[in-house]
């Protein structure tokens, strides 16, 4: 597998600085979080988009791109937020293509409402991602799709049912594991693993108390990492290991003591493309 960081870490920086600072830790795999500043898709200038080139060249790097999601969901009830979120999606892919990224991470959705039915935030989720999808096939670009939705807005009721959703997708559409909110959702993310191998093509790896999604840096909230990572050696699991924590106080520190982690359980990860 291969060890990234993504751009969350960052969240208050410009996209150029927080690329910088990650490629800084010798990574050259970079989730690039389309919630900073200069990089909400569709308004993105040709000078930033130079700036990010010349990073990739420079350093090696190789770029996926996480959609905006702070007020998009694929999975909602009402049709007018659905249609923004395909919206902003496609310009994600498009923004992919001209960064010459291969894949582009997107959320299975929440429940819009405490009433809404589980099978029915699912049928929405099938929808959206289903239209998006076709999308990122005709540009090339491949879909990832990673497990959103805990507590009582989650429609995920088992792990079998992502699964389902990407049913609906292209057939090249790849799973993402998010550590924390499987947590959230009452999974083990070793048994998500091992139910979604071998489509799993990314992991959002970050820790949680099981209350909150707080993006913690590895090793300091309840996930089992050592479980988890014996189970993608074992595998000889080829997917990114995206390290996406969050420390407004000190990044460094927490991308430090995150990386310690996986080393540490880890059998000479690579930490390069
Ligand atoms: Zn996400």
């Amino acid at each position: 597998m291969r060890i990234g960081a993504s751009t969350l870490l960052y969240l208050e920086e410009d996209i150029v600085t927080a690329v910088n600072g990650i490629a800084g830790h010798g990574l050259q795999t970079i989730e690039l979080f389309c919630e900073l500043p200069q990089l909400y898709p569709g308004t993105v200038s040709t000078e930033e988009l130079s700036r990010l080139r010349t990073l990739s060249t420079r350093f090696g790097l190789s770029y996926s791109l996480h959609t905006p999601c702070y007020d998009l969901n694929p999975a909602s009830s009402n049709p007018g937020v659905r249609a923004q979120t395909i919206v902003q999606y496609e310009q994600t892919l498009e923004l992919a293509e001209l960064l010459g990224s291969r894949d582009v991470v997107v959320h299975c959705g929440h429940k819009s409402d405490l009433k809404i039915r589980s099978a029915d935030a699912l049928a929405y989720s099938q929808e959206t991602l289903h239209q998006v999808g076709e999308k990122a096939r005709s540009l090339g670009v491949r879909l990832l799709v990673e497990n959103t939705g805990y507590g009582t807005l989650g429609f995920l009721t088992r792990p079998e049912d992502l699964l389902e959703v990407v049913a609906a997708c292209p057939a090249d559409t790849g799973l993402l594991l998010d550590t924390g909110h499987a947590v959230l959702q009452g999974f083990n993310p070793t048994l998500c693993a091992r139910t979604w191998l071998p489509r799993l093509a990314q992991i959002h790896a970050h820790d949680n108390l099981g209350h909150r999604d707080d993006h913690l840096a590895l090793g300091r909230g309840v996930t089992d990492w050592t479980a988890l990572l014996a189970l993608l050696s074992q595998e000889q699991w080829s997917g990114v290991f995206m390290i996406e924590v969050y420390d407004a106080d000190d990044p460094v520190m927490a991308l430090q003591e995150s990386l310690a982690v996986v080393n540490g359980c880890g059998r000479g990860w690579a930490v390069g493309r």
